[in-house]
């Protein structure tokens, strides 16, 4: 391939993917959302205890309806009264279900949690974690994942989540260009916790599926 010919979002994908194996996840990539939900089902038996954190990624792909389908023992939070104890459960199930904030070029993963559950569990807990990530995520480092949570991730969450927020109503955070940890003081802020997963001890306990689509955000 001619050096100037740009890079394709599928091929661009597929290095991703490359890089995340060499960290001991693993990856797969499929071109569109539909796909999404069958490939699911053929890594998942049913049967198996499945949770999953919010995310508009999953509803996307029809994910979070195949994982209340019946054909899995969902850990739904939404019929739990008791959030914590909903958390409690999740953090024992087979299979977590949720997105990345971003994925690197060089196969890692960042996540910025409020009530922190979704990172805790990424980070220990379900004996599988599987993400599914569209290709608005990737970014290129982890300074341009820092920049891509305070742009783009966490102000459209902080509107979806009703939080009373800077970035809910100026659509950027106020710590944009600061340090990692910098923004609004508010009680209801979004960006509380840090996850970065680079190479992993337990190979392939984090399945991350690379979506040639946007999906959420
Ligand atoms: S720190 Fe506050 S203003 Fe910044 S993105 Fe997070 S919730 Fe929004």
């Amino acid at each position: 391939m001619n050096k100037f010919v740009e890079e394709t979002v599928m091929q661009r994908l597929e290095r991703v993917a490359a890089a995340l194996r060499k960290n001991r996840m693993e990856a797969h990539v499929v071109r569109t959302a539909a796909e999404v939900a069958p490939l699911v089902k053929s890594l998942v038996p049913k049967g198996a205890s499945v949770a999953a954190g919010g995310s508009e990624s999953l509803a996307e792909s029809g994910v979070a309806e195949l994982l209340a389908c019946g054909d899995y023992n969902f850990i739904d939070r939404n019929k739990y009264d008791d959030k914590r104890r909903a958390y409690i459960d999740a953090y024992g199930a087979d299979y977590f279900f949720c997105s990345s904030n971003a994925v690197t070029e060089r196969g890692e993963l960042y996540n910025v949690d409020g009530n922190s559950n979704r990172i805790s569990m990424i980070a220990y807990g379900p004996e599988n974690v599987i993400m599914v990530v569209g290709a608005n995520k990737v970014v290129k480092d982890l300074a341009e994942a820092e920049s891509r949570v305070k742009t783009c991730a966490a102000p459209p969450n902080a509107k979806r989540l009703s939080c009373a927020t800077y970035c809910r109503e100026a659509g950027v955070c106020m710590g944009l260009g600061g340090e990692m940890t910098d923004g609004c003081a508010s009680e209801g802020r979004i960006c509380c916790s840090y996850l970065v997963c680079g190479p992993q001890r337990h190979k392939d306990r984090i399945k991350v599926i690379l979506v040639g689509e946007s999906l959420g955000f």
